[in-house]
C-alpha cells in the first residue's frame, strides 16, 4: 500500500481475475489520462459498482484480458486499483506497451474534475516515480493526443497541466 494515497485494492472492490497479465519492461514512459465516459459516483458502494460493470464490458464486450486501465480515481479522490503497477494495460490502442493508463470516474466533457481527484493522481504518479513504476521523465497525455477520441473530456483534457505541475 502507498503511503499517503488510499487505493483501494482489486480485491476489495471484487475484481475478476485477469485472463492474462504482461509485464511492463520497465518504468513506464508515458502517463495517460483517460476518462470512463460514465456517470461519475461519489460514495465507494457507488464506485465499486461502476468498476465492477467497467471491467465486466471491458473483458465480456470488448474482449480485453482485464480492466483496461491501470488505475481508476472517483471523485473524492479515491484511487482504485485497476491492473495495478508495472502490468501492460488495454487502454491507448498501439500506445499500451510502455504506458500507465488512469482513468478519471466520469464523464469529463460536461464534468469538470476535482481537487481531490487531482491531487490523488499527482499523489499517485509521485509515488510511482519514487518505487521506479514511472519514468522519472515521464510524458504526460490525454487520450484524444493519440487517437480519434473525445476522451479524457475537454475539461479534463484542459486540467492537465494542473497534474504535470509539481505542486
Ligand atoms: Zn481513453
Amino acid at each position: 500500500m502507498d503511503p499517503g494515497v488510499n487505493i483501494v485494492s482489486r480485491q476489495q472492490w471484487g475484481a475478476a481475475a485477469p485472463r492474462q497479465k504482461q509485464t511492463l519492461k520497465g518504468p513506464a514512459q508515458r502517463v495517460i489520462i483517460h476518462h470512463t465516459a460514465t456517470p461519475s459516483c461519489k460514495g465507494l458502494a457507488e464506485c465499486k459498482s461502476h468498476i465492477v460493470s467497467i471491467q465486466r464490458g471491458h473483458m465480456n464486450e470488448r474482449n480485453f484480458d482485464d480492466i483496461g486501465y491501470n488505475f481508476l480515481v472517483g471523485e473524492n479522490g479515491t484511487v482504485f486499483e485497476g491492473r495495478g503497477w508495472g502490468v501492460v494495460g488495454a487502454h491507448a490502442k498501439g500506445h499500451n506497451s510502455d504506458s500507465l493508463g488512469i482513468a478519471f470516474l466520469g464523464n469529463f466533457n460536461n464534468d469538470t474534475p476535482s481537487r481531490e481527484a487531482i491531487s490523488a493522481v499527482k499523489q499517485l504518479l509521485k509515488s510511482g516515480v519514487s518505487r521506479g513504476f514511472v519514468h522519472s521523465a515521464f510524458s504526460l497525455l490525454g487520450h484524444r493526443d493519440l487517437g480519434q477520441t473525445e476522451c479524457p473530456g475537454s475539461n479534463l483534457y484542459a486540467a492537465l497541466p494542473q497534474l504535470k505541475s509539481a505542486t
